[in-house]
């Protein structure tokens, strides 16, 4: 008989994680590579990249580092060879690498939007493009898989400061739901996975941020107001809280789950 063991591990399978270096992506590749995957990590961060890399396989886990930009096609075409041809396939893409840009709507050039659409909304299509491309029947990888797509609280919700941001996750959110219907019948499964506030190097970027524009520097009140105030489990997310929800969707725990959105952030969002 299947054990939960069994479904829930991911041995055998290759997962490929983007924006790996740090925060919320080294924690996805770490959960993962516990649950058995050969796990790729890429990023820009190239020395943290291979530090987190290495951290993973001095566990006795299988991973391995590889500088990759997410907005350039041909890096995502070498980036889905490389990790095919260096572990023999391609189960699970968690496309996680993002940035965040704070800005009032009217102080905003329109080059800042754009970079973050391209880094969030274009990286997340032609990773989603190129993983479903890699792990349809036919293709290298062949035998279907999971894509996780990780955007956020603010693609359910505006939050002011944050509008290109906001846009940008909500494109990640749809996007998703339309892989998803193109990917079932090519045994694709794709969700999108929204956290609240993280205790990140970008999680805490963003406090600061919000806390000089609006509350006179003060982060503290800021991370009171997002805590106690608003969250009901009253604490910021760690990056290990978000990695375990994309575990569950990588792995055939979740196999009958599709084109849906799981939101991770100790119930700010069910609760308000
Ligand atoms: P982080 O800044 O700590 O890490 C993001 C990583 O993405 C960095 O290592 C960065 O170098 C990499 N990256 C940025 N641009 C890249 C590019 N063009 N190509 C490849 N890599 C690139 O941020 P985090 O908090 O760990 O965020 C991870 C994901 O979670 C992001 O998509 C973010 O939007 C999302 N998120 C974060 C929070 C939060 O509060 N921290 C909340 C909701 C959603």
């Amino acid at each position: 008989m299947e054990t939960t063991n069994d479904i829930f591990g991911l041995r055998g399978k290759t997962a490929l994680v983007t924006g790996a270096s740090q925060g919320i992506g080294a924690a996805c590749a770490e959960i993962l590579a516990q649950a058995g995957a050969k796990v790729m990590l890429t990023d820009i961060l190239e020395e943290q990249g291979r530090q987190t890399a290495d951290a993973i396989r001095s566990t006795g886990a299988e991973a391995e580092f590889r500088a990759q930009d997410v907005t350039d096609e041909a890096q995502w075409e070498a980036t889905v060879a490389a990790t095919i041809e260096r572990f023999g396939g391609l189960d699970v893409l968690v496309n996680n690498a993002g940035i965040e840009i704070v800005h009032f709507i009217t102080d905003m050039p329109l080059e800042t939007w754009r970079k973050v659409q391209r880094v969030n909304v274009e990286g997340v299509f032609l990773g989603t493009k190129n993983a479903m491309l890699a792990m349809r029947p036919g293709g290298p990888a062949g035998k279907g898989g999971s894509i996780v797509n990780i955007s956020s609280l603010a693609g359910m919700t505006g939050t002011p400061l944050f509008s290109a941001y906001c846009a940008s996750k909500g494109a990640v959110r749809t996007f998703s739901k339309a892989a998803a219907a193109e990917g079932g019948a090519l045994g694709i499964r794709v969700n999108s996975v929204h956290p609240g506030f993280i205790r990140t190097k970008m999680g805490r970027a963003a406090i600061s941020h919000i806390a000089d524009l609006a509350f006179g520097g003060d982060s503290g009140q800021v991370e009171a107001l997002f805590t106690t105030a608003r969250c009901p489990l009253g604490r910021l997310g760690e990056p290990r809280d978000v990695a375990a929800p994309v575990l569950f969707l990588a792995s055939d725990l979740s196999r009958y789950v599709t084109a849906m959105e799981l939101i991770v952030d100790g119930g700010t969002f069910g609760a308000s």
